[in-house]
């Protein structure tokens, strides 16, 4: 089912950070088919979604989807689905890449982010998955997951940058920094 988007910067829902998910039963599995339908219906301005997260329909649990190989001319697009996710490392090095999002319409920028980034995250039966992204697919990944942490890309243009996004502060460290506050 397709689902109303949530617009706007200060709703509080987009500010939240959204619950881990423990139940992998039929509601979540409803809900992340709803998310498949309302990121692929089309949006304002012919624009097709990438990436959507739960706080974007409203719901505050840790679920969103991710298109990998985006912007290549040989592999084929494909639909992560990701439950509880989280950055394992990433890349000192960074690069800055446009950046647009469903919730916020006609808004376009230049957002500083690591150019690589490795993730862990459950599927939607539960089992743990790890995987190393960069170019397109590190920077969804990444602004995806900032959704799930109450953040939006808005908050990270280059003329206020001052934090890395997705990020928590002991990313580097290890894997086990679930819940950890933003940095
Ligand atoms: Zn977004």
């Amino acid at each position: 089912m397709i689902r109303k988007l949530i617009i706007g910067a200060d709703q509080s829902v987009l500010r939240t950070p959204a619950a881990r998910v423990t139940d992998f039963g039929q509601p979540l599995q409803d809900l992340v088919r709803d998310l498949h339908d309302t990121m692929l219906a089309p949006q304002a301005g012919n624009v097709t979604g990438i990436g959507l997260a739960a706080p974007q329909i409203g719901i505050a649990q840790q679920v969103m989807l991710v298109t990998l190989n985006v912007g290549h001319r040989r592999k084929e697009r494909k639909i992560v689905t990701a439950i509880n996710p989280e950055i394992v490392a990433y890349s000192t090095a960074t690069c800055r890449m446009e950046e647009g999002c469903l919730s916020l319409p006609d808004l376009y920028d230049h957002v500083v982010r690591p150019t690589w980034v490795k993730v862990r995250w459950q599927n939607p039966a539960g089992h743990w998955c790890e995987r190393k992204f960069d170019g397109w697919d590190a920077r969804i990944w990444q602004h995806e997951l900032d959704h799930l942490h109450g953040r939006m890309f808005i908050d990270f243009l280059e003329d206020k940058y001052t934090d890395i996004g997705a990020l928590p502060a002991q990313a580097a460290l290890g894997p086990d920094f679930a819940g950890a506050s933003p940095a």
